[in-house]
């Protein structure tokens, strides 16, 4: 019988949402009638903005017309989406990125799992912890790991965000060759300052190591002061892969669609010593593997960068961070510690008690569902991290809610 990839097996069933799940179930069962409201959730609930969707409607029409009519799509996606990518999210603010180093993709997600096909497999890999747990398991299926012990694979470096550092790993004491960081943070809400990211691409640059730079949230970022993008760093473009999603700044989670920066001055070295373009290799990759994203979504894309579309999207950021504060306040009157919530739409409390002893608490005394933050990692036990994706009613109700349940 043929053999399956073994390294499949190393992963354990994520039990975190399934066990949520029966939890909120066993509740609603004890108290029917009992409204809950669910603060733990990572989707976006706000419709598209209206010039994205006049866009999709105008492309579509395109496509109805045989003088307009289009079939594939270059898989890098369109210049008029790279283009407008590269002009106001990076050139604007002083970042040198160009069009042509933009891959439009699906989404963040299958980009930030896919990348680690680029690498040999004895590479030395440092992820955070806690984690979004994408990078984990994608380096587990391609056999870089060893078992997991603990909810910590062997042969992984983690990099600890704690109370103690802030949130903000330290760099790490072996060396590395592949670092995953993620600022603004999910599930922490934390973000580094240019001098904390600098050290970062500083360590790059010393240990020829790349970095892969997850900034889906950078769009929530209040503080100018932040950089939200890593090519805001000198020396970046010679060790960074960055990953920017339109899934939460514009409500593209069911639309999709998202980009990877791969700078030309990108290179690894292979077997043979020599040196290799990974700009190169992500293009031969994405060719080869992905179709591109369909034009009606491009253009829909395109239309964030409409003077109207700035201001919807501009506006929708507004909306979800509002609601970050309003938890935000809440949970500091109460005298909780946390982090996030006010330059990203997570909030990372200090929970009394496990993560899961807080979760119970929250949902028996409140009706609120949040997530457990051991779910991330084992530096994520003793937190629970809250959303702000959600109504503006649910929030206001579910604040009020944990207010005279933990008062
Ligand atoms: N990166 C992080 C840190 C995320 O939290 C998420 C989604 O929740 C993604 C990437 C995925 O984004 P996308 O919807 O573009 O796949």
């Amino acid at each position: 019988m043929i053999q399956i990839n073994d390294h499949f097996l190393k992963l354990r069933a994520s039990y975190l949402f399934a066990d949520i799940a029966r939890r909120v179930n066993d509740f609603t069962e004890a108290n029917p009638g009992k409204e809950v409201i669910r603060l733990g959730i990572g989707d976006v609930t706000e419709p598209l903005p209206q010039a994205c969707r006049d866009a999709m409607h105008a492309a579509v029409d395109e496509l109805g017309e045989r003088e307009t009519f289009r079939g594939y799509g270059p898989e890098q996606g369109y210049p008029f989406l790279r283009e407008a990518i590269a002009r106001h999210e990076f050139q604007a603010r002083g970042a040198e990125v160009r069009a042509d180093e933009i891959f439009v993709s699906d989404g963040a997600k299958c980009d930030t799992g896919n990348i680690q096909e680029l690498f040999a497999t004895d590479i030395r890999v440092a992820i955070p912890d806690p984690v979004y747990p994408v990078y984990v398991d994608t380096n587990v299926m391609a056999g870089r790991t060893g078992p997991d012990r603990d909810g910590r694979f062997e042969g992984l470096v983690y990099l600890e965000a704690t109370p103690g550092n802030g949130y903000v790993p330290e760099l790490p004491s072996e060396a590395v060759d592949l670092i995953y960081l993620c600022f603004p943070n999910n599930p922490t809400g934390a973000t580094a300052t240019a001098k904390q990211l600098q050290a970062w691409v500083d360590y790059a640059r010393e240990q020829s190591a790349i970095i892969l730079f997850d900034a889906a949230y950078c769009a929530f970022i209040q503080n100018d002061d932040l950089p939200r993008s890593i090519y805001e760093i000198p020396g970046a473009r010679e060790v960074a892969i960055e990953f920017r999603s339109f899934s939460k700044s514009a409500g593209f989670t069911g639309t999709r669609c998202a980009w990877t920066v791969v700078p030309s001055d990108l290179y690894a070295s292979d077997g043979r010593g020599g040196r290799q373009s990974l700009h190169a290799l992500w293009n031969r990759r994405h060719t080869t593997k992905f179709n591109g994203v369909s034009y009606p979504v491009q253009r829909a894309a395109a239309a964030v960068y409409t003077p109207e579309g700035q201001e919807q999207t501009q506006a929708l950021v507004r909306f979800y961070m509002e609601n970050a504060r309003i938890i935000r306040d809440a949970v500091s009157d109460l005298g909780l510690s946390c982090v996030g919530g006010d330059n990203a739409p997570y909030i990372w409390i200090q929970a009394e008690g496990s993560s899961w002893d807080f979760f119970d608490r929250l949902l028996n005394e409140a009706g609120i569902v949040c997530t457990p933050g051991a779910g991330f990692g084992p530096c994520g036990e003793g937190h629970i991290r809250l959303s702000a994706f959600n109504s503006r009613d649910n929030v206001n109700k579910a604040v009020q809610r944990i207010r005279s349940a933990l008062a």
